[in-house]
């Protein structure tokens, strides 16, 4: 089950005629680990509703972690990563949304064809945000989105500060997403966390004909001939202001490779970042630039310098795609058709980030919450559910 299946679940179990059956590898939300914001760094310690990876060690980043293995831990309860990821809300430019169509053949997936659909979930309730770009956001949905109500003051320093340097105060889910913008949270009128686990699934909408397993741990998709007709699994298995770059139009390709047959065992995680020239400059650049105060002392001139200190201390921003790629599906890289169906089988659908033909421009959970309803409508117009 995933931060876009807990849509799906939602949205087919809206169809009375069907049962929903879905299934979390982990055990129910957690109050004051998922609900809280900001609690990322106790999961990560305490253990909580987490699976913990460690990608490959590599030579061009990891150098600063134990192995070279940069940690890459995904969310393991209902609503997935949304359960505990950094809430940033940011869909990102048209433009990577475009690409999905013009250069991948991911027909319906423009811009266009998505922005009904991300204003669809959203309770935008910023109302100068909303009326800042009219026609950009949603107001009624079931996930929440809102600046955080006391930010630090510091942030008004670092503002003045970019302002100064010609930029302007923008809303990044508008039309331009050049400018600052003090981020919009995936976040209640009560300071908690909206996730997609506690907006669709939790509690259970229709308990009628959604039936939600948790600690069911998928080990097989059995096929008879070229339809999965089981599902198996195993039920009971137990002050200060820093900036961080992230590069997102990524040339790096990297691998995720099965070790085992075992769903217990982890892949082998390689995410291969920086492996092209491109990526490195790319990298270079936006860290002189991203320290305008400091961006004239010595690191920052030493190219030397500065590639040995992006080696040590690139880590992931666990925003990983495309392991199930969804393009056109008469390319041999593809696994999933433009309706999210796997290539050479029948009644089985991808439904997650991993259908991403490549980054967009931005954090992921919205992209992913939008596969998870434009899922949710393929299959309602295939099967004509009401
Ligand atoms: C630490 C972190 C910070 C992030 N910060 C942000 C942010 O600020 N803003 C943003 O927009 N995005 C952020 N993201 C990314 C965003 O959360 C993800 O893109 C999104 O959750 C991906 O959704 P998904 O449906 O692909 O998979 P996931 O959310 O990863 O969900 C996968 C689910 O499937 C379950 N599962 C896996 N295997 C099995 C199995 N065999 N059987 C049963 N269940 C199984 C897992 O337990 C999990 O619940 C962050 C992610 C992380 C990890």
């Amino acid at each position: 089950m995933w931060a876009a299946g807990a849509v799906v679940a939602n949205k087919l179990s809206e169809c009375k005629s069907v049962r929903v059956l879905l299934l979390e590898a982990g055990g129910a939300q957690n109050a004051t680990y998922n609900d809280i914001p900001g609690m990322m760094k106790y999961i990560y310690k305490d253990n909580v509703n987490i699976w913990k990876y460690w990608n490959e060690p590599h030579d061009n980043y990891g150098q600063g972690y134990a192995g070279g293995r940069v940690p890459d831990h995904k969310g393991k309860t209902l609503g997935g990563s949304t359960a505990h990821n950094g809430m940033y809300f940011n869909r990102g430019n048209a433009r990577g949304y475009d690409e999905w169509v013009n250069t991948y053949g991911a027909v319906g997936w423009s811009y266009k064809d998505l922005l009904p659909v991300f204003k669809e979930w959203e309770n935008n309730t910023d109302r100068s945000v909303v009326e800042s770009n009219p026609g950009y956001h949603g107001t009624t949905g079931p996930i929440q989105v809102s600046a955080p109500k006391n930010p630090d003051k510091i942030i008004d320093v670092f503002h003045n500060v970019v302002n100064q340097l010609g930029y302007r105060d923008t809303d990044v889910n508008g039309p331009i997403q050049t400018g600052y913008q003090l981020l919009q949270l995936y976040i209640n009128g009560q300071g908690f966390r909206s996730g997609t686990g506690n907006a669709f699934v939790d509690p259970n909408p229709h308990e009628d004909n959604l039936h939600i397993v948790c600690k069911a741990l998928v080990s097989r998709i059995l096929f008879n001939v070229s339809w999965p007709n089981v599902v198996l699994f195993h039920s009971g298995y137990n002050g200060t202001v820093k900036t961080s770059l992230n590069l997102v139009k990524i040339k790096s390709r990297g691998t995720i490779r099965l070790q085992s047959t075992n769903p217990l065992v982890p892949p082998l995680l390689d995410p291969n970042w920086l492996s092209t020239p491109d990526d490195n400059q790319n990298i270079m650049d936006a860290t002189r630039f991203s320290c305008p105060v400091c961006r004239y002392r010595y690191l920052y001139e030493c190219t030397e310098g500065l590639m040995c200190y992006i080696r040590y201390n690139t880590l992931s921003s666990y925003h990983p795609v495309g392991s199930c790629r969804m393009d056109s599906i008469d390319r041999p890289d593809v696994v999933v058709d433009p309706q999210l169906r796997v290539k050479y089988a029948k009644n089985l659908r991808v439904c997650d980030a991993s259908i991403f033909p490549v980054l967009p421009n931005a954090n992921t959970g919205a992209a992913a919450i939008t596969v998870g309803h434009k899922c949710a409508q393929f299959i309602k117009d295939y099967y004509d559910l009401h």
